[in-house]
């Protein structure tokens, strides 16, 4: 038993990800929630690959062109 670190559901089958420090997360949607970064234009969670540019991060290849930056390509 273990207690999910962003909503403090106490559920039997909660799961570990381990990303730099160890998180304990009754769903996905948690995880998501807690780990996932944003995309820098439009704020969506980045949950793909998204796509990454001069340090900043997108949710895709149109995004990051709106913001400015070129020559990007999604890489699925
Ligand atoms: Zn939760
Ligand atoms: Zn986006």
């Amino acid at each position: 038993m273990a207690r999910c670190e962003v909503c403090g559901n106490d559920y039997d089958k909660t799961f570990e990800v381990i990303a730099g420090d160890r998180h304990v997360f009754d769903s996905f949607e948690c995880a998501i929630h807690a780990l996932a970064p944003l995309c820098e234009h439009c704020g969506c969670r980045v949950i793909g690959h998204g796509v990454e540019s001069h340090g900043r991060l997108f949710c895709c290849a149109h995004c990051a062109a709106v913001a400015g930056e070129t020559g990007l390509r999604d890489r699925a």
